[in-house]
């Protein structure tokens, strides 16, 4: 076992986080107050090399490994969670498209936008007003006519939606089949694709998520993603992947909260003393440090297993809930170490908290990664032979 990051890795994270130090974090509070994209930070990620990390060669990409990603999502998390979230979001939308396309619908559909001098952008259209957690409760049709597919429906909260030049659009092509019936297409902005209501929300301001409506969106048969059928079983691998990278943003966030607290606790005197020599800050450094390093062990092991090709589902969701509730809470407690300037915008705290909250929601909230961990937990727990003979409920123990 090396805990030591390759030297390509090495100078990846290095090279993002010099990235976030210069182009995102002096400037996140200022962005913030235009409450829009950060256009500008997101086109310098991409002429730095910093997304569409996990295309493929072949299309075109770098060809990157989830663990180099999630190096990525960190240093620019550390800078800041929307930001981060703007850049990152072509690897969910694009994701679907490496796990289930072929070569040849990966060069037409993601090659174009991954290789010109502008960044373009991706969306990943799952959620609608009446499925979010439950996806396969998606309303949004596809139907077949002749050798095209006509799709409506209406998605809300997609990321870089008024951005994006392509859809990754969860359609139902049998609604009766329920999550079955899911099949998921590549969507250009064409004729028919409208955006909706722009969502004002709490923090990660300089992200952007609207409504995308499609009315009677055509599309040809080949913008199918793997055959009728297979949306669900996508999402759900997509989603194993990328919540890593979720993770690994909160890491981010959960570092730059004990840093700015642990630099604040230095230089603040109160009673004649800095404040961090008192028990009841240094604990709470202490903490903040734990969680941060727990965050990131768990991060990139639920990265290794899926570059390895292992099924890392419980292990991502272990990463996601865990990294998100720590960030959390180290935004809760830099805000407090920070006392009034904590509350103050002028100040990081505030904004990481405003942040942070997002985390523990979007890509599966923070209770359906518990329902995917228990599941799994219990599942592996059948016939687990712990050595210990009893009797529970009159039954031997493994319960059968
Ligand atoms: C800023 C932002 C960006 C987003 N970006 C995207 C995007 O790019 N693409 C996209 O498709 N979606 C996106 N989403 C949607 C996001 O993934 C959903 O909001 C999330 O999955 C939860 O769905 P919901 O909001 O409908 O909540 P609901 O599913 O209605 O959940 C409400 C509450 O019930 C709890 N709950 C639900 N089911 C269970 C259960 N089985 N057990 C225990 N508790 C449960 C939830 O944890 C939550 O606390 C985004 C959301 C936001 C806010």
């Amino acid at each position: 076992m090396n805990f030591s990051l390759s030297e390509k890795d090495e100078k990846l994270f290095e090279r993002a986080k010099e990235f976030a130090k210069e182009h995102i974090t002096p400037k996140a509070i200022e962005l913030e107050k235009r409450n829009d994209f950060p256009k500008e930070v997101v086109q310098k990620a991409y002429e730095a090399g910093l997304m569409n990390l996990h295309i493929p060669k072949e299309a075109g990409g770098p060809g990157l490994s989830l663990f180099s990603e999630t190096l990525v999502s960190e240093a620019t998390g550390y800078g800041c969670a929307g930001i981060a979230t703007s850049i990152m979001c072509n690897n969910l939308a694009f994701a679907p498209l490496v796990i289930g396309a072929t070569i040849e619908q990966l060069k037409e559909y993601v090659e174009p936008l991954i290789t010109g001098k502008d960044a373009k952008f991706g969306a990943f259209c799952l959620t609608e007003r009446k499925a979010g957690s439950d996806a396969a409760g998606v309303a949004t049709r596809a139907v077949r006519d002749g050798d095209e597919y006509v799709i409506n429906g209406l998605k809300c909260f997609i990321t870089n939606g008024p951005q994006a030049s392509m859809f990754t659009v969860f359609a139902s092509t049998q609604p009766e089949l329920k999550h079955k019936g899911l099949s998921v297409f590549m969507v250009p902005k064409t004729k028919g694709v409208q955006m909706g209501h722009i969502e004002n929300k709490l923090g990660q301001l300089n992200s952007v998520q609207s409504e995308v409506i499609f009315e009677d969106v055509r599309v040809p048969k080949n913008a199918l993603v793997g055959k009728e059928g297979e949306g669900f079983k996508i999402a759900m691998m997509t989603l194993d992947k990328t919540r890593a990278g979720i993770a690994a943003i909160a890491t981010g966030v959960a570092q730059r909260s004990l840093d700015e607290a642990a630099k604040f606790a230095n230089i603040r005197h109160q009673f004649g003393q800095p404040i961090g020599r008192f028990q009841g800050i240094s604990f709470l450094l202490a903490d903040m440090g734990a969680r941060t390093a727990a965050s990131r062990h768990l991060t990139r092991y639920a990265a290794w297993l899926a570059d390895q090709g292992h099924d890392n589902s419980k292990d991502s969701a272990f990463a996601k809930f865990f990294a998100a509730d720590s960030a959390m809470q180290n935004a809760i407690d830099a805000v407090q170490i920070m006392g009034g300037y904590g509350y103050i915008s002028e100040y990081p705290a505030e904004k990481l908290m405003r942040d942070a909250k997002l985390l523990q929601i979007y890509e599966g909230t923070n209770q359906v990664q518990r329902v995917v961990a228990s599941g799994r937990i219990l599942k592996e727990s059948v016939n687990l032979d712990t050595g210990f003979k009893v009797k529970y409920d009159g039954q031997d123990a493994p319960i059968p």
